[in-house]
């Protein structure tokens, strides 16, 4: 069935209409995590501790912890599992996923791929369900005692119920949830790469991943000239349209849900005085199409600057100092990922180790990849993916002690 690449990428864009040339970017990072996890399976290694007692040896063993369950959402719906599912399978669990409403089609595709390459029947499973059985299929999964781990992907509010339901049962869980990034710019930053980052990091997936930027954060000195460069960025080199169109950069919005979302953040700042620079409207094409925005003389009190907005707006907040940019940064609940742009190599080391995230991008504006563990602190999650270090949210530590020896 599935013959190429191509195909799967093309499931991806009728899915949730991101371009087809992300789609095929995503393809590519998905299988990336089986390739990674495949070789990862290979260094599962134990330990042996020198005892305290002379008659005993004391070994450590790695276990898998047994069947998980995946819960994944449809910004991704290829990537997202392959990177849970490539580090359970690695470290010999079987896996149950739950994809989101509006992507099966490439959890069931994942599916025949794995009856193609040989994957013996029920170690990769796969319930879609729709969304009135969502929040029941989700609680059998995380109540049910033959389920030892969950992983999830999604909302922190959906997170946060999944945590209730797995405490029953004392489940390992994983929990990769909201975002809400800050994107800084210093005065000595290079305005140029800059706005290049602003632009990738914030309109990819039309603003719809967990790492886009949210909130960007301007130093004084370099404020017009930056909000000038990304005005003219977006103009020039978004395009909103068809995803199946080669010169699409930004589809539609996943459904009418998040497009209500992007004008409710835009009413609420222009009505406390922010000014739209470009964009702040449904796109002509209609449906949920929406202009890539561009909101200046943003404050904190805005609704904009205190949540995840999850679409194409960036509200570009101006401040004086170091200490005042890195306090409203880190005056969120969560923290996924962060950026800034800066030549200082002081300034650079000050601010990474200060930012509350659990990935920093410095003078880059795009940071995902297999080798890199990815993850948030706060209410951004629990535990990383991809890496060297994925591949233990899916094992046990087991000690044996051998005595009377
Ligand atoms: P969501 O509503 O939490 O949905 C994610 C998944 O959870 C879907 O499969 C959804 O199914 C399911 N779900 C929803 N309610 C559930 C319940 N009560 N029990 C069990 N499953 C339930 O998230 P979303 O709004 O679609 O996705 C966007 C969010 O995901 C954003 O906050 C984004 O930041 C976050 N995200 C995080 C990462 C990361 O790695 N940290 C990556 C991507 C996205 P249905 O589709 O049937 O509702």
């Amino acid at each position: 069935m599935m013959e190429n690449k191509e195909e799967l990428a093309r499931i991806i864009t009728a899915e949730n209409g991101k371009p087809l040339k992300e789609a095929q970017g995503e393809i590519v990072y998905s299988a990336s995590f089986l390739e990674w996890f495949a070789e990862e399976a290979r260094r599962i290694y134990g330990d042996v501790i020198p005892a305290s007692a002379k008659d005993r040896r004391v070994l450590v063993l790695k276990q898998p912890v047994g069947v998980a369950a995946i819960i994944t959402p449809w910004n991704f719906p290829s990537a997202m599992i392959t990177r849970k599912v490539g580090a359970a399978l690695a470290a010999g669990c079987t896996v149950v996923v739950k994809p989101a409403e509006d992507t099966p089609l490439s959890a069931l595709a994942l599916g025949e791929l794995a009856n193609q390459a040989g994957i013996p029947a029920g170690v990769y499973n796969v319930v879609p369900c729709s969304r009135q059985q969502t929040a029941a299929v989700g609680e059998v999964l995380c109540t049910d005692p033959l389920v030892s781990k969950i992983s999830f992907t999604g909302s922190t509010a959906t997170g946060k119920i999944l945590l209730k339901h797995a405490a029953g049962t004392v489940k390992r869980v994983s929990m990769e949830l909201g975002g809400h990034a800050p994107f800084i710019v210093f005065d000595s930053a290079n305005v140029d790469r800059a706005v290049a980052g602003a632009l990738a990091s914030k309109y990819r997936n039309s603003g719809q991943t967990c790492v886009c930027t949210n909130r960007f954060l301007v130093q004084k000195g370099i404020h017009d000239e930056f909000v000038e460069k990304l005005a003219k960025a977006i103009e020039k080199e978004l395009h909103v349209g068809n995803g199946f169109d080669a010169k699409t950069t930004q589809g539609p919005l996943i459904n009418e849900k998040a497009v209500e979302k992007v004008e409710k953040h835009i009413k609420d700042a222009v009505s406390q005085g922010a000014s739209i620079v470009t964009g702040g409207k449904r796109h002509s094409l209609g449906k949920n199409f929406f202009e890539p925005t561009l909101l200046t003389n943003v404050t904190t009190k805005m609704l904009c600057t205190q949540e995840e907005t999850f679409g194409p707006l960036a509200p570009v907040i101006r401040f004086d100092t170091e200490a005042e940019a890195v306090a409203i940064a880190n005056a969120a609940n969560v923290g996924l990922a962060g950026y800034f742009y800066s030549q200082d190599p002081a300034q650079i080391w000050r601010v990474a180790e200060q930012l509350e995230v659990g990935m920093v991008g410095v003078n880059e504006g795009i940071i995902s990849s297999v080798e890199c563990p990815f993850g948030g602190v706060k209410e951004s999650g629990l535990g990383r993916e991809g890496s060297k270090y994925g591949i233990d949210e899916y094992l046990e530590i087991k000690y044996v002690c051998l005595g009377g020896l």
